[in-house]
């Protein structure tokens, strides 16, 4: 006889958990377990649920490395009991944090579920019972007694997306979040339609390994008509900055102006890591395209390709953190290590 899967609800906060303060109208984090009260359908699914939360669960604004680690020590802690993991989280921040958590945790072969909502759970029109209950549903999916899915995910309003590859578009439609470089991996309709030739792939044979290192001393540098010289040798000039994520125009495309060019070329050697990726929320930096974007090229920028910048800035986090060799940083970085990129 086939068990029921075992899934780990993890509450870091956000607005699915929150009650709205009625003397002031603020929108406050509440206790945990009043949320399973809120939906006695949880006891209906085909799985059997534990929860865990943070102490003070957050608004996710507050979220950064130090509890993307917390998160990622619950993962490592209860690995071996559980099948599949659903991360309670707020939207706000929701794509840095499943991106940061897919690079953190190397040869992942279970589920890990981020899911939120933009109404509190206690609303009338709320969007979070159907996100809950179908996450959930998503991280109990087995076949042959294996978790169907092994990466770390985002879900929201109908759809399962590859977490890294998601952005929070929308702050008023349910509809709060895109894919824009990569196929949704599921659909939840009538029926819930896994697009498996989409999935990533499991890792036979490989442990585990969750990574706790992340490099704090990065920037996200977003270009714009105007930007001038005394503004980006400041930046470049923040003691112990390693990296930098240039949003540029279009397919990677920035001044050709000198100044330009000589700041950016003196950083890298340096040795600061520059990464260019696109501000457009579709499509894919081409370095060499344009005469715009081929002394970037020349001059040693990474290209980002399609990545969104919610999973560069955390995987330029995640490879300082891992002390990459210099000689080999630009290589790896434009490699896919958790289908982050094409
Ligand atoms: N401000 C909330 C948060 O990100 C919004 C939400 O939960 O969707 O924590």
């Amino acid at each position: 006889m086939q068990t029921k899967p075992n899934i780990l609800l993890i509450y870091t906060g956000g607005t699915i958990g929150m009650i709205k303060d009625f003397e002031t109208g603020v929108l406050k984090a509440f206790n945990f377990k009043k949320l399973l009260q809120k939906i006695p359908e949880l006891k209906h699914l085909d799985c059997n649920i534990e929860t865990i939360s943070f102490k003070k669960p957050i608004d996710s604004s507050n979220i950064n490395p130090e509890k993307w680690i917390e998160i990622a020590e619950i993962i490592e802690g209860n690995y071996a009991n559980f099948d599949g993991f659903v991360v309670l989280h707020g939207s706000d921040t929701m794509s840095y944090s499943a991106s940061a958590l897919s690079f953190m945790l190397e040869n992942l072969n279970k589920p890990v579920v981020f899911t939120g909502s933009q109404l509190p759970i206690g609303d009338l029109r709320t969007d979070a019972k159907e996100n809950l209950i179908t996450a959930i549903q998503i991280a109990s999916l087995q076949q042959k007694g294996k978790p169907v899915i092994h990466e770390v995910c985002l879900y929201f309003e109908y759809k399962l997306y590859r977490g890294n590859r998601t952005t929070k578009i929308n702050a008023e439609h349910f509809n709060a979040f895109a894919s824009p470089n990569y196929l949704h991996l599921a659909e939840s309709g009538v029926h819930l339609n896994v697009n498996s030739h989409l999935l990533m792939q499991k890792q036979a044979g490989k442990k585990l390994v969750v990574h706790k290192k992340m490099e704090g001393n990065v920037v996200i540098v977003k270009m714009f008509p105007g930007i001038n010289e005394s503004v980006l040798s400041a930046i470049i000039s923040i003691p112990n900055l390693k990296g930098i994520i240039l949003e540029t125009y279009g397919s990677g495309n920035a001044p050709t102006e000198e100044w330009f060019i000589q700041t950016l070329k003196k950083a890298i050697k340096s040795g600061l890591h520059i990464i260019n990726v696109t501000q457009c929320s579709g499509g894919s930096v081409n370095m060499g395209q344009y005469e715009t974007s081929s002394q970037l090229k020349k001059i040693g920028v990474i290209s980002g390709k399609d990545i969104t910048t919610e999973a560069a800035i955390t995987k330029l986090m995640y490879l300082l953190g891992q002390n990459v060799a210099p000689a080999v940083f630009k290589t790896i970085f434009e490699t896919s290590l958790r289908g982050e990129m094409q």
